[in-house]
């Protein structure tokens, strides 16, 4: 039997507000245990929450962004459960009527495009950690830090409309640029601001009723998502054909092991005992209230590769590639807005400089070559000072000295020969030097022509313009 594998997302974002959703303490990450608490997330009796109204404009720019609607009335609610690091023993969510609803993305895999729905994206406080072992004060039991209690979180709440780890990923990622493009979240995996739960089920292939899900929590990497829902899908396979059910589950995933393992039987959501929060009264949106932030949204991804296709001609992989994220989309614009040639800014930017940020450890934002030098270092190629070749020596030099490329090209006389009296006599040298060649050449072997151009480069130590070179080579070989 052939089966299908069916999988829904759940992803939690943390929000990049300076303070938590419900108390004005503040949410930087890693200080001093239960240095940032209050009586409010502490939850201390009598202590009362006041929503963030931060968080409300974040969750209604994610909602916006992808293709949800807004609820009008939308309510908090109570999720009741026992844990250390829940001192109400409740955690503040949203319940029946979340902030986001029936919104949807276009995922791209290979040559297609599909829509995976999203079902809702509700906002929720986060609960605070437990420390075991040495760091958690005298002894060495363990210790609560409530720095993270009270912290904002969307959780974004997919269909079970994805049917591979490739879609999983895809549409993981997908919405990973899209709430670090609206600088909602700093989408930092391994501090777990982003972080997701996998359902996976599988069931015969033709068949219309999804199998019995396990719910992978908390997978804190692209590749451990994909590694995740792979071995997941396998391992229900296995036990399914050896005569075995699934069961309703939470597992964990081991990337030592690569494999999940079973944390605890699932919960039903009428476990929680889930009930409006009378703390908090009705949250109500205005139609003015999303409009003006509909006004406040930035050009999304999608929307940017579309205007650099059509209004700069890029080819749609290029497109794609500069838009991989907001501050690559703005370097390349600007140095296009400098006067560079936006095809040649795009392969400086794609090559170049994602090569020296990746050998160097730095990000875009903090690229020691500005988008105007990059654009005055194009120039010098475009009107012959300099040859293509050398461009990236001089780059080199940008990079380490952050000196303008004129200066560089001045100060190290890299400016290209193109005058042909001076290549000429270079090429004769060369011709005369090279006897043998020139016979096989003259010979009908064309490949040796490869070999005059480069010891010409050589001896004019890459600055003749090579342009002129082939043109002179072709007719001195000739004879
Ligand atoms: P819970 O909080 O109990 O996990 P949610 O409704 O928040 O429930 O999330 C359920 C997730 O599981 C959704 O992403 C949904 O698409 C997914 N899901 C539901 N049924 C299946 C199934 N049979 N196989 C795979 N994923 C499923
Ligand atoms: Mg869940
Ligand atoms: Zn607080």
């Amino acid at each position: 039997m052939k089966y299908q594998p069916v999988i829904g997302l759940e992803v939690h974002v943390q929000l990049l507000t300076d303070t938590k959703i419900f108390c004005g303490c503040s949410t930087k990450f890693g200080a001093e245990p239960n240095s940032q608490t209050c009586p409010v997330c502490l939850g201390l009796p009598g202590a009362l929450p006041v929503l963030n109204k931060k968080v409300v404009e974040f969750a209604i720019k994610a909602g916006l962004s992808t293709n949800c609607s807004i609820t009008p009335r939308s309510i908090f609610a109570r999720k009741n459960y026992f844990y250390p690091d829940l001192p109400k023993g409740y955690q503040i969510s949203q319940f029946e009527d979340p902030i986001c609803q029936w919104g949807w993305l276009d995922i791209k895999v290979g040559e297609e495009t599909k829509r995976i729905g999203i079902t809702r994206i509700h906002m929720e406080e986060d609960a605070g950690k437990l420390v075991h072992g040495e760091l958690s004060g005298p002894g060495d039991g363990s210790g609560v830090d409530l720095n993270r209690a009270c912290t904002p979180l969307l959780e974004v709440v997919s269909e079970p409309d994805l049917r591979s780890s490739d879609e999983a990923v895809a549409y993981l990622k997908q919405l990973h640029q899209i709430v670090t493009w609206l600088g909602i979240c700093d989408g930092n995996m391994e501090e777990g601001s982003f972080r997701c739960d996998a359902n996976v089920s599988v069931m015969p292939v033709g068949s219309d009723k999804l199998g019995t899900r396990a719910e992978i929590k908390n997978v804190n990497s692209f590749k451990f998502v994909k590694l995740a829902i792979e071995y997941e899908i396998q391992r229900q396979i296995d036990l399914i054909e050896d005569g075995g059910t699934v069961v309703q589950e939470t597992r964990l995933f081991d990337p030592n092991s690569g494999k999940t393992r079973s944390m605890r039987s699932k919960e039903e959501a009428h476990d929680y005992r889930y009930f409006p929060d009378p703390d908090l009264v009705p949250l109500v949106i205005s139609e003015q209230w999303i409009e003006r932030s509909r006004g406040e949204l930035p050009e999304l991804p999608e929307q940017r590769q579309q205007r650099f296709m059509a209004e700069l001609g890029l080819p749609p992989y290029d497109a794609e590639v500069l838009t991989a994220c907001r501050a690559l989309a703005d370097y390349f614009e600007a140095g296009v807005a400098a006067g560079g040639n936006a095809k040649a800014v795009g392969n400086w930017v794609m090559g170049e400089i994602t090569r020296a940020l990746n050998d160097s450890g730095t990000s875009i934002e903090t690229c020691p070559v500005s988008p105007e030098q990059l654009a005055e270092l194009l120039k010098l190629i475009d009107n012959g000072t300099i040859s293509g070749k050398i461009a990236k020596t001089v780059f080199d030099e940008m990079w380490r000295s952050g000196k303008a490329p004129q200066a560089i090209v001045e100060e190290q006389g890299l400016i290209q020969v193109s005058d042909s009296g001076a290549i000429e006599g270079i090429i004769d040298e060369i011709i005369a030097a090279n006897a043998g060649q020139v016979e096989e050449y003259r010979g009908g072997k064309e490949k040796v022509f490869g070999f005059f151009v480069g010891q010409v480069m050589k001896a004019s130590k890459g600055k003749a313009n090579p342009t002129v070179v082939n043109e002179l080579l072709l007719n001195k070989l000739k004879g």
